[in-house]
């Protein structure tokens, strides 16, 4: 699974390692930016979560009771209608559950692909971050253009912040586990362990909980490719169990002789229908 940040390669890093940002802005600008506005046409998500794109993506609501939207000024609120269904669903639970209003991070872009920074993946409309913070009361305008993550993860990268860690942060991230359309939620290794701790007997979704790097402030939430969408490329489903185990715990190992050099992959091909919208849009 390499599919969210941009340096991949290195998987055994030490707890330290695991503190520096890997979704660093080092990618390069996109064509994709060039496209400000949602492509025309019957919704559907093309290629695959890290390589792909959309047609038809509807922007997310910005003034809902359910949730409140980070950072529109990036415009990365777009997603297929199943993505915008899910983060309504969530959030209005979240409210129903008196948890507090949760706050939607990145999507993607009006005709998704490629960003140039932030994020490998978010690509097709069916990723969004949501931060792991649930304000009683709602966030102001301002608040909202600059967003302070709450980093939950110790400095040495092995255990959370007792001060910062709220069971609702659990019953959110189980919610969004529960829900039938997620396929995967990735969530920093720390996280991750401590989910594993408190769950209790009932860890069936614990699943689609995966340790990833950075991801100590929010969650990337991963859909299922929406019915009928023939280009649309599912991920292997993650390894059975609950994930707590020996894989888990080869995230806090020290890191392997040699191991410590990443590489930097250049992009795959596009799918030939992105390449097309690409072509049309903005060539
Ligand atoms: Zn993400």
């Amino acid at each position: 699974m390499k599919t969210l940040c941009t340096i991949v390669g290195i998987k055994a890093v030490s707890a330290g390692l695991l503190a520096l940002a890997l979704c660093a802005p080092v990618m390069a600008a996109t064509p994709w930016q060039k496209i400000t506005h949602p492509v025309a046409g019957t919704p559907e998500a093309i290629g695959s979560y890290a390589n792909g794109c959309q047609v038809g993506a509807q922007p997310l609501p910005l003034n809902s009771p359910d949730y409140q939207v980070m950072r529109t000024d990036q415009r990365r609120y777009f997603g297929q209608p199943d993505l915008l269904a899910f983060i309504t669903r969530l959030g209005t639970q979240a409210q129903q559950k008196g948890l507090g209003t949760m706050l939607v991070g990145d999507m993607a872009m009006p005709a998704g692909g490629r960003f140039s920074s932030g994020h490998a993946s978010h690509q097709s409309g069916l990723d969004v971050d949501i931060w792991l913070q649930l304000p009683r009361q709602r966030w102001s305008e301002q608040m909202l253009l600059k967003p302070q993550p709450i980093d939950l993860v110790s400095a040495n990268g092995k255990s959370i912040v007792p001060s910062q860690w709220q069971p609702r942060i659990e019953t959110l991230i189980k919610m969004a586990a529960q829900d039938k359309e997620v396929v995967r939620i990735f969530v920093n290794p720390a996280i991750k362990q401590q989910l594993c701790l408190d769950a209790g007997t009932d860890r069936e979704w614990l699943h689609k909980v995966r340790p990833w790097f950075g991801h100590r402030a929010h969650m990337h939430v991963r859909l299922r490719c929406p019915v009928g969408n023939l280009e649309c490329e599912n991920q292997a489903p993650p390894p059975p169990g609950d994930g707590c185990g020996a894989e888990l715990q080869s995230w806090f190992l020290p890191p392997k002789p040699g191991s410590g050099t990443s590489v930097k992959k250049e992009p795959p091909p596009l799918p030939p229908s992105c390449q097309a919208l690409l072509d049309k849009h903005v060539l």
